[in-house]
């Protein structure tokens, strides 16, 4: 975990693609080892707004992991071990009204899991390779997403003059595929907001780990409830990403700089009180 002038720190966290962070100089490239496994790349730390911030891309450099393949727990483990404590997370979205379509950005304030199978908790009791054991911890997730990160994205979108959607539901869904018509109809009817892939389980394991989590949802396509035509393709949700991420990255870089320098959230004390077993976990 050096580059070989001491140990790479960073205080801010962002998982998304690659586009992010490419233009930034002076970066550095750490290789973290994690108790889960391999997080998706190496991690890419360079400065931004002053601050030491970590890049990680979630899907692996060109774009080698599905959703339900990305090693949450790895990721996650990966930017704590580094020292952040406040998490970006952009990610890629299908608009599940017909106002909110492709360049739409939201910042949801609610989160729905429909996916299947994906290991989403820190605390399941199972021996870590160290022959520790974590304890069965109970995380409250009723406001999923950290209000700081939440303001600082939104006033860093209007500074953009990209006005934002203030709130939100996400339903999270196992992918690889996209929704059926009736799928996304009912998430429609639900009153949820935009659809994804990867929303879950990182914003849970970031409470887990007493770390603030921010997503940041870029709507590309509308959904197939909400368009008539033959419904949404993987390289139409790439084209779209493409020529909205210059002003993603304006948006992202300008909250970084809006983030509080302490946090006054919540979510620092998400495991007050608790012992979580895990090797420097607040609660420990
Ligand atoms: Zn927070």
């Amino acid at each position: 975990m050096t580059d070989g002038h001491g140990p790479v720190r960073a205080e801010v966290g962002v998982i998304g693609g690659s586009g992010l962070y490419e233009l930034l100089d002076d970066v550095v490239e750490v290789r973290v080892e994690t108790p889960y496994g391999q997080p998706s790349d190496v991690l890419v730390v360079g400065e931004v707004a002053g601050l030491p911030v970590a890049f990680l891309p979630r899907h692996g450099r060109g774009h080698r992991l599905p959703p339900h393949r990305i090693n949450y727990r790895a990721n996650l483990w990966a930017l704590h071990s580094l020292g952040v404590r406040q998490v970006l997370g952009p990610c890629a979205v299908g608009g599940l009204r017909p106002g909110f379509g492709p360049g739409t950005l939201l910042v949801p304030d609610q989160l729905v899991d429909r996916t299947s199978g994906r290991v989403q908790t820190f605390y399941d009791g199972l021996p870590l390779p160290d022959g520790g054991v974590p304890e069965v911890v109970h995380v409250s997730m009723a406001d999923p997403y950290c209000p700081a990160g939440r303001a600082a994205a939104l006033e860093a979108a209007g500074a953009a003059a990209w006005e934002p959607v203030d709130g939100g539901t996400m339903v999270v869904i196992e992918g690889p595929r996209f929704s059926t018509r009736a799928e996304s109809r009912w998430f429609t009817a639900n009153g949820w907001s935009v659809v994804g892939m990867t929303g879950h389980p990182e914003a849970v394991l970031a409470r887990e780990l007493g770390l603030c989590y921010t997503s940041i949802a870029l709507v590309t396509d509308l959904d197939a409830g909400v368009e008539s035509g033959q419904g949404v393709t993987h390289a139409e949700v790439l084209a779209e990403f493409a020529r909205n991420v210059e002003r993603l990255r304006t948006v992202l870089f300008k909250a970084i700089g809006l983030l509080p320098a302490e946090r006054a959230c919540p979510c620092g004390q998400a495991l007050d009180g608790l012992t979580t077993g895990l090797p420097g976990v607040p609660g420990d």
